[in-house]
């Protein structure tokens, strides 16, 4: 799942994305708001993490524009901003959820994972389909209760796939949400990690429909 993190202070954005990428999110992270404006409107992602206080355009500014273009992206406000009346007015203003720094990250992850799943409508923590079972907290994956061994990518790809069974995803659309700025992607990488996926699960979990991307096999 990729993010958006939006975050001015250097120290707390670079162990951010360094935490979250550690547990398997793809995070790209910017600066200010005007920054965070301008990729919001050309670039898909899961989920926005938003500071308050930034330059160029306040946090509580950019999620207003957000909402006012009716975009449905799950915001989760992180804010040393600990008032009251500064967590209804962010919630008000549209975000999903609201952290005040310092925080854990242990709890930011769960917060993180609890909206993708509420996005999603599911109601239990494990995505399922057809036998196979994904974990995204404990990153662990069972098929026919036997647990199977994948790499992060692998493990991010088939969530990708597994949390909307009836979508297909083009190569392109799969790279831009497997990797953030700056991860060295070869060319060939989504089809490896496809390979290796169906060496492991089984050659028929996952259909390539030709001409347009993969999806996992239909119910
Ligand atoms: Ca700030």
């Amino acid at each position: 799942m990729r993010l958006l993190l939006v975050e001015d202070d250097a120290m707390i954005g670079e162990a951010l994305r360094t935490g979250l990428r550690r547990d398997g999110f793809t995070v790209d992270w910017v600066r200010d708001g005007d920054s965070a404006d301008q990729v919001l409107r050309t670039e898909p992602f899961d989920l926005l993490l938003l500071d308050l206080g930034l330059p160029r355009k306040d946090g509580l500014q950019l999620l207003k524009s957000l909402r006012a273009r009716h975009e449905m992206l799950p915001v989760l406000i992180i804010t040393a901003r600990d008032a009251v009346s500064d967590r209804v007015q962010g919630l008000d203003a549209g975000a999903d959820d609201y952290l005040v720094k310092p925080f854990d990250l242990d709890e930011l992850a769960a917060r993180i994972r609890a909206l993708l799943r509420r996005k999603s409508g599911r109601t239990v923590p494990e995505v399922e389909h057809l036998g196979v079972s994904l974990d995204p907290a404990s990153h662990r994956v069972l098929q026919a209760g036997r647990e199977v061994t994948l790499s992060p990518k692998e493990f991010a790809l088939l969530h990708l796939l597994m949390e909307r069974p009836g979508n297909i995803l083009s190569r392109a659309q799969i790279e831009e949400r497997l990797y953030g700025w700056g991860e060295e992607v070869e060319s060939n990488a989504v089809e490896v990690h496809i390979h290796g996926l169906r060496r492991k699960l089984g050659s028929d979990f996952i259909v390539n429909v030709r001409g347009v991307g993969y999806r996992v096999r239909p119910a």
